[in-house]
């Protein structure tokens, strides 16, 4: 018989797929890593697992703990399907803006999901911010695995994309590029990669215009999961050699056009990081013949159906080259 004894033992070891029609012109081989062939369908299984691994062997977590996260989405995902084999109880805290959607599918996998509102002062005893300190300090036996400030997000992917990429390359990589939101994907496999190969590998950073990693504000953008207004412990400076802006618009074009082109239907922050490996493999021109571009697309398209695959969405931001809906209207075929 062949099986797994639970899907978790199916997180990591993505594939690497080549890019073919989104490179027209370029001479590099440009190679992305799938990370939504996880179980969870996206990069943070990786980072849930190890979290919680590692919070019982260290006694944090222990035996009918409650996992207590800020978070709506992938990383509450990931958290969630781990605890149910675990048998953790999992309690999310998420802002009222979040879709009704993203709410649903961590309750579909079991997790309590407590929502406040947006509208009101961080220190109204209603805020998200006090809400998850309060359930905190409220709940017996809760741990809060906290993804930007916990070192085994980063190590997390130290110890298995990292590996992973330069086994998949034999070594050939050459260019690694990833989008930056807690900073734990790049700063881990970017820091093996850089070990690995005696400093060789270029570690790239791709940041909605507008974040404070490429130089910004914080300035509002619309591309989810990437960006901050802050810099958080889990992102490791030293690692990246550059870090390239990207706009929305670009972003959530070059989305699309990996779904047509490419038959991946994936998010805009996928998008985003494949515009900056193209900015870079292009930039190698001719002599880039032997570089191996690696670009790392976190989660799939389907939580974005109703915004980027969306053209009505598209067309109110003006990120529509053309305008106008592709939809047929039966009459028209
Ligand atoms: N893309 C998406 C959709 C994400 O959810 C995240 C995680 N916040 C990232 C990219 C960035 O990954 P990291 O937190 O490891 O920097």
């Amino acid at each position: 018989m062949q099986y797994y004894e639970s899907m978790i033992e199916l997180v990591g070891n993505t594939p690497l797929i080549k890019l073919n029609n989104v490179t027209d012109g370029i001479q590099a081989t440009v190679l992305a890593k799938v990370e939504y062939f996880n179980p969870g369908g996206s990069v943070k299984d990786r980072i849930a697992l190890r979290m919680i691994e590692a919070a019982e062997e260290s006694g944090e977590l222990r035996p009918g703990g409650v996992i207590v996260e800020p978070t709506s989405g992938n990383t509450g995902v990931g958290l969630a399907i781990v605890a149910q084999r675990k048998g953790y109880r999992c309690i999310f805290v998420c802002p009222d803006k979040v879709s009704a959607d993203k709410i649903n599918v961590l309750r579909a996998y079991g997790a309590e999901v407590v929502v406040c509102p947006t509208a009101v002062d961080p220190e109204h005893p209603d805020s998200y911010y006090n809400v998850s300190d309060r359930l905190m300090r409220e709940t017996p036996g809760a741990w809060k695995p906290d993804q930007y400030s916990n070192p085994n997000n980063p190590r997390s992917h130290y110890e298995t994309t990292g590996p992973e990429l330069w086994e998949q390359t034999g070594g050939r990589i050459t260019h690694f590029v990833a989008g930056i939101g807690t900073g734990g994907t790049i700063s881990g496999t970017g820091r093996y990669l850089k070990e690995i190969s005696d400093g060789r590998v270029q570690i790239v950073g791709a940041d909605p215009e507008g974040s404070v990693y490429s130089g910004g504000s914080g300035r509002p953008y619309l591309v989810e999961g990437v960006g901050e207004d802050f810099w958080p412990e889990a992102y490791d400076r030293e690692v990246t050699d550059e870090i390239i802006g990207v706009s929305d618009k670009d972003s959530f074009q070059m989305t699309r056009r990996l779904a047509k082109e490419e038959g991946l239907l994936v998010g805009g922050s996928c998008g985003m990081a494949v515009v900056g490996a193209l900015e870079v493999a292009r930039r190698l021109g001719p002599e880039g013949r032997d570089a191996v571009v690696v670009v790392l697309l976190p989660d799939s398209g389907r939580g974005y159906l109703s915004k980027i695959f969306n053209d009505e969405w598209m067309n109110d931001y003006g990120f529509l080259e053309e305008g106008g809906s592709a939809v047929a209207r039966v009459g028209d075929v």
